[in-house]
């Protein structure tokens, strides 16, 4: 099951507004897929992002730039009189007047904070415009979730249709897009084994896609391989590579 553990307290640097940072305690990829781009549809793994924006003002931050207040406590349970008294007697030995008293004790903001809110494209351009908080490394992370977006109508669902009907990118930018991830690529930026081989392919420069792709070892392999195919067949789309074992 796709959980979260208590949500850390930030502060909007521009509003100075509470919000809610949500943390992955687990997911499961029951009905997920992955596509070659690298893109999957598990659930809350979206939810999770470095970067975010206010709920209240609409300001769009890196997350690891704000201070973190604190973690939010967990709301204990309601106690009613009875084993209010129990509790006294025994010397709170489960600790849950201890919760009720740190709960007591949080700010009326922590408890009633949004959550910080995902980023849409068109907060990705904000982002991608703010050079005074991009470094290189987040740069690919901006561009990287641009290109997925800009390959959702291309994408394929489990019903056979596509994630968006129309392009979210003129295909000028897309392309200026992939080869400005290549160049951080090549700069040293983190980046899966396959990624290179899967721009290359998709800008159709499917003689590099395969030479990329065959160097690729271990887990990520199978899916080279997979790739490879494509370009060999001179097909430049992102196609599906995996369905979760568990599926409905
Ligand atoms: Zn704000």
């Amino acid at each position: 099951m796709t959980s979260y553990t208590q949500p850390m307290v930030i502060q909007c640097p521009k509003c100075r507004s509470c919000l809610h940072r949500r943390r992955l305690r687990s997911f499961n990829d029951f009905g997920a897929m992955g596509w070659s781009d690298g893109h999957n549809s598990i659930f809350g793994l979206n939810s999770i992002s470095q970067l975010g924006r206010c709920a209240y003002c609409n300001k769009v931050f890196w997350l690891d730039d704000l201070e973190e207040l604190g973690v939010l406590p967990k709301e204990g349970p309601r106690i009613g009189a009875v084993s209010r008294l129990y509790h006294w007697i025994t010397r709170d030995s489960d600790g849950v007047l201890e919760r009720e008293r740190i709960w007591n004790a949080t700010p009326w903001e922590w408890k009633n904070a949004k959550p910080a809110e995902m980023p849409d494209y068109f907060d990705l351009k904000i982002a991608l415009a703010d050079k005074g908080s991009l470094t290189p490394e987040r740069e690919l992370l901006v561009r990287r979730a641009l290109w997925f977006h800009g390959n959702d109508h291309l994408r394929l669902n489990r019903d056979g249709k596509p994630l968006r009907d129309t392009p979210r990118m003129s295909v000028s930018d897309a392309r200026e897009n992939m080869l400005a991830m290549l160049d951080l690529i090549a700069e040293g930026n983190d980046s899966r084994s396959t990624e290179k081989g899967e721009l290359l392919r998709e800008l159709g420069r499917f003689e590099e896609a395969i030479e990329a792709l065959r160097s690729v070892t271990g887990d990520a392999k199978e899916q080279a391989e997979l790739i490879i195919g494509f370009a060999q067949a001179s097909d430049s789309v992102v196609r599906e590579i995996w369905r979760s074992q568990y599926d409905f």
